[in-house]
């Protein structure tokens, strides 16, 4: 029997809408399915692209709060209008969902409203308001990304005990937010009520947040947020919640082993993200999962049924946007013969606090423990005329370099506009530059973007010429 598309892509975030446009532009008759009415997925609905416009708002706010009149700028009767700045930002989420629609139709992809389900390796039945229908195709992509993890002894309620999903939408502002999780998605969360009026708690299992970057980046990111006014207890783990009418009181048992309680109007719980695979029908197909629930894939991207295949945040790696993205380019780009590569270790990680924080190859605790002779150089923002002017002096920039043949191994950030500047890092990464190749290229004057030379002149031969 024909097949109605050469590729039917499940899920329409960054994964699978680029998977579908990359499909598009070899020629494919192309179909992509999403259960959601927009399109976009967790990144563009409730993940990337809402926090940081909330990120950005109240950063606005702090900084007119906190740091205007340092400028001469006096203002009278500052105060967030939540209703405004939730609003903004829906703005902001509408008009970039509609974008997609835009390239859906600009590319000729048929775009399919429903939850799709393996009936066998060909046909999906197409599950919308109570009808369904069957699609066929010769391919198939599983981008069905992720969803929030729960802990088992803090159960989500939706109002006071909250996932990212609903923090984003917040019609109050809490007067106390206990954050459970000193990841990515809780320091910027909790970043976000913390500067417009919150007191905000994180609490961490480990010794530090954002565990998996350098660990230097954790403790000067923890210094800036505690001066941002967010109190943290870490080595703490929570064992269970109390719920009242319109508060929660938090159980958990502090780094010395003793019993403490957090009351707070709202809870939430950021601890992670696990893959999404309910009611796809995986049985049907042969598709297995990874013992943490991944789907498990070959290097092209293959599950164990060969015409199905799977990106993004539901197979093993890193879950973040660009990582989803660049898998649905390459996977098509397997399927049409070519050979694609993708850098794992060099996917750029970035923290949209403030200071931002941003990381690309090894940490110095990786190398130390691959037994890697590596230098260091480091080069803080307070010596930058950039950051002087900006009054932005907090953090630096850190070069790890090969002590042998100079090679750029890692490169660790913190400090204004660190999510930008990470892509010279990326570029120079790529291409296998030394850090005396970043030390000899001419950077614009005063630019942010100096003190990424200035450490690549620390970390040769110490040759830094600003401190
Ligand atoms: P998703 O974006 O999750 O998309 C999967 C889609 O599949 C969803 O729309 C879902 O509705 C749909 N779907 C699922 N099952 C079915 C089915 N059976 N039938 C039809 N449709 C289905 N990453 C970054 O890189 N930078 C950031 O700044 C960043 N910030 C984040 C902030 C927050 C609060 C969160 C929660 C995440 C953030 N992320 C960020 C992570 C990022 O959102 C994910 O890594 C990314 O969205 C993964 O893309 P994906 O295409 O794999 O899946």
């Amino acid at each position: 029997m024909d097949k109605q598309y050469d590729l039917v892509v499940i899920g329409a975030g960054p994964g699978g809408y680029v998977a579908a446009i990359r499909g598009a532009q070899y020629g494919l008759n192309v179909a992509i399915i999403e259960k959601r009415a927009e399109l976009g997925g967790t990144c563009l609905n409730v993940g990337c692209i809402p926090s940081k416009a909330l990120l950005e708002s109240s950063e606005h706010y702090h900084q007119a709060h906190q740091n205007f009149s340092t400028h001469g700028i006096d203002l009278k009767d500052l105060k967030v209008n939540l209703k405004q700045m939730m609003k903004r930002k829906s703005d902001v989420v509408s008009t970039t969902t509609k974008g997609i629609d835009y390239l859906m139709s600009k590319n000729n992809i048929t775009r399919i409203h429903g939850t799709a389900s393996f009936k066998d390796t060909h046909t999906l039945s197409v599950t919308a308001n109570g009808a369904s229908q069957d699609v066929t195709g010769e391919r198939f992509i599983i981008a069905t990304g992720s969803e929030p993890s729960p802990l088992p002894t803090v159960p989500t309620n939706g109002t006071t005990i909250i996932t990212s999903d609903e923090a984003l939408s917040l019609k109050k502002i809490p007067k106390h937010m206990i954050v459970i999780g000193g990841g990515i998605i809780g320091c910027e969360l909790g970043s976000v009520y913390a500067r417009i009026g919150s007191k905000v708690t994180i609490v961490e299992y480990m010794d530090r947040i954002i565990p998996t970057m350098d660990a230097e980046l954790g403790k000067h990111l923890m210094r800036s947020l505690k001066k941002l006014g967010i109190d943290f207890q870490l080595k703490t783990k929570v064992t269970g919640v109390k719920e009242k009418k319109n508060s929660a009181v938090l159980e958990a048992e502090n780094a010395k082993g003793e019993s403490v309680s957090f009351d707070s109007d709202c809870v939430l719980v950021s601890i992670g993200r696990r893959p999404y695979t309910t009611g796809l029908g995986l049985e049907h197909v042969g598709v297995n999962l990874d013992e943490r629930g991944r789907i498990k894939t070959t290097h092209n991207f293959q599950t164990d049924a060969p015409n199905i295949y799977a990106i993004g945040d539901v197979r093993e790696g890193i879950m973040l946007a660009h990582k989803a993205s660049e898998e649905g380019s390459a996977c098509v780009e397997f399927m049409m013969g070519e050979s694609p590569v993708i850098h794992y270790h060099l996917i750029p990680g970035v923290v949209y606090t403030w200071p931002e924080v941003a990381a690309v190859g090894y940490t110095e605790e990786e190398l130390k423990q691959k037994n890697v002779d590596y230098k260091s150089g480091l080069f803080p923002f307070k010596a930058s005329g950039r950051a002087r002017v900006a009054e932005e002096s907090a953090g630096f920039i850190k070069i790890l370099a090969d002590k042998q043949t100079d090679e750029i191994l890692g490169v660790h950030m913190i400090g204004p506009r660190c999510a930008d500047i990470i892509g010279e890092a990326v570029v120079a990464m790529e291409y296998r530059a030394s850090a005396e190749d970043i030390a000899r290229m001419s950077h614009a004057h005063p630019t942010f973007t100096e003190a990424v030379k200035e450490a690549a002149l620390a970390a040769t031969e110490n040759r830094a010429l600003h401190v």
